[in-house]
């Protein structure tokens, strides 16, 4: 009856239709009264169930009574960051200062977690991100020292020289990544082997939770009884003194025992201002690795490795537009080329330089290269053969005086700064002479074709 289903909704919607959002939807089962479909994306699934969903129930409902709901899931975790972060592990507690505000109010217990209530230790076991393993972790030179040392502490947790291992470095370079990998992969390795991970946030609500409920000592004793205790985000403790006291002692705790530690912050050790000095002595003994922004290279890499994970072919092309433009942050890399990814899916069609510019036009535009005034100054200096020097000058002879005219002009182009503000940086000239000169090559540009295709070819250089 699924395949009549599937059929009377082509016929209703129409093939385009069908083949953009419906072919790819799968029976997963039947489970009770429900119907569970599968569909490879979050997007897929968000837009099946938002415009299609009432109406696989009611075909559903027509073809066998017993269904009452059709539930619509992502097969596959959706290959990468989407706008779900991945979910937050381990703890029972709703989140947020909503999650602490409930946590310290006095009425109502405490949220019991979801799932039934099992052994005492169920809900300190996380589930860990799927994606987020070794395999999927891209390594390059910013992030090889890091990786390794995350490796090695996977492989032989405890070992002298790296405990606690320390990861550091900027939102988005992968920390998290790199921590679910250690857990998965100690899992994998030594099953026996009791792993907890959490961010620093979980870590306080739970421990304020523990302290409402006057139940500190079965804190301190499920803590303690991991083999493998992983923090993430330690910078979430800053300032807040008490719970990092409480953590400075489960630190010492586990450490004494043999146990491993990891942690990650977004700065190392020596830089947590705002974490008591003990702590951060202790946190800097064993090893301390950093994650660096990534490299154009190291973006490629990555890029290449999701387009062949999601089995879409990507021109080189689009892969060096995405890797000049979005430099900071991996998962707005990702983020950007899920959409390309989508939108291929979706419409059935390759993906090309043009869609690209079109499906991630704000994007882009977001992300647009910032151009300094200095950059102007030199490749201005450079096409007119000058020295730097000139650009800012007091030398009026037309061959210098021209050519900083141009500079300026694109500067008042290409940057935010003011008038005045250019005009310092030209040597601190008046904004009157940044106006004229910004006048005047426009005049230029319309009277000598030549003169506009100069300025023109060096505006596309500063540009890309
Ligand atoms: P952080 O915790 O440092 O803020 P995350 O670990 O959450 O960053 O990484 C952000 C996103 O970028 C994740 O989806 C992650 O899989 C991805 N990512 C970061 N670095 C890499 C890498 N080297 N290889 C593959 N994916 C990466
Ligand atoms: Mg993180």
């Amino acid at each position: 009856c699924w395949a009549r289903i599937r059929a009377r909704l082509r016929d209703e919607v129409g093939e385009v239709e069908y083949r953009s959002w419906l072919r790819q939807m799968t029976l997963a089962g039947i489970e009770g009264d429900e119907a569970v479909i599968l569909l490879p994306t979050r997007f897929l699934r968000d837009w099946v169930n938002s415009h299609y969903g009432d109406r696989l129930r009611a075909l559903w409902q027509g073809e066998d009574v017993m269904v009452r709901r059709v539930d619509i899931r992502v097969a596959q975790p959706a290959m990468a960051g989407g706008p779900e972060a991945p979910p937050d592990f381990a703890l029972a507690e709703p989140g947020g200062m909503q999650g602490l505000a409930e946590s310290l109010a006095p009425s109502p217990s405490l949220r019991m977690p979801e799932r039934p209530a099992a052994e005492p230790r169920s809900d300190w076991v996380v589930p860990l991100e799927a994606r987020f393993t070794f395999d999927t972790f891209v390594v390059g030179k910013p992030n090889e020292f890091a990786h390794a040392c995350a490796r090695r502490v996977a492989e032989r947790p405890a070992s002298p020289g790296f405990n606690p291992l320390f990861l550091y470095g900027g939102v988005g370079l992968g920390k998290t990544h790199l921590m679910h990998a250690v857990a998965w992969a100690i899992r994998e390795l030594q099953p026996a082997r009791t792993v907890a991970y959490m961010s620093a946030e979980k870590f306080m609500y739970r421990f304020i939770a523990a302290l409402r409920s006057q139940n500190t000592m079965e804190f301190k004793e499920t803590l303690r009884a991991v083999d493998v205790l992983m923090i993430d985000d330690l910078q979430f403790l800053i300032g807040k003194d008490n719970t990092q006291e409480e953590f400075f002692h489960t630190f010492n705790a586990l450490v004494d025992q043999g146990k491993q530690i990891v942690v990650s912050a977004d700065k190392s050790p020596s830089d947590l201002s705002g974490i008591e000095d003990r702590l951060r002595t202790r946190l800097g003994c064993g090893m301390v690795a950093d994650i660096h922004a990534t490299t154009y290279e190291l973006r490629i890499s990555i890029l290449q490795a999701k387009a062949a994970a999601a089995r879409v072919e990507v021109p080189a092309k689009v892969l060096e537009l995405l890797a000049s433009r979005i430099t900071g942050n991996v998962r707005e890399l990702e983020g950007a080329l899920n959409r390309l990814v989508a939108h291929a899916g979706l419409f059935g069609r390759p993906v090309t330089l043009d869609t690209a510019h079109e499906v991630l036009h704000d994007l882009l535009r977001a992300h647009e290269r910032r151009v300094s005034i200095e950059e102007i100054q030199r490749k201005v200096a450079e096409h007119y053969n000058l020295r730097l020097t000139d650009m800012v000058s007091a030398r009026r002879a037309r061959n210098v005086a021209r050519p900083r005219q141009v500079a300026m002009y694109l500067a008042k182009q290409l940057t935010q700064r003011s008038l005045p503000e250019i005009g310092r940086r030209f040597g601190n000239r008046d904004h009157t002479t940044v106006m004229h000169a910004v006048s005047r090559v426009a005049e230029l540009m319309q009277q000598d074709a030549g003169f506009a295709e100069d300025v023109a070819l060096l505006r596309k250089m500063l540009e890309t």
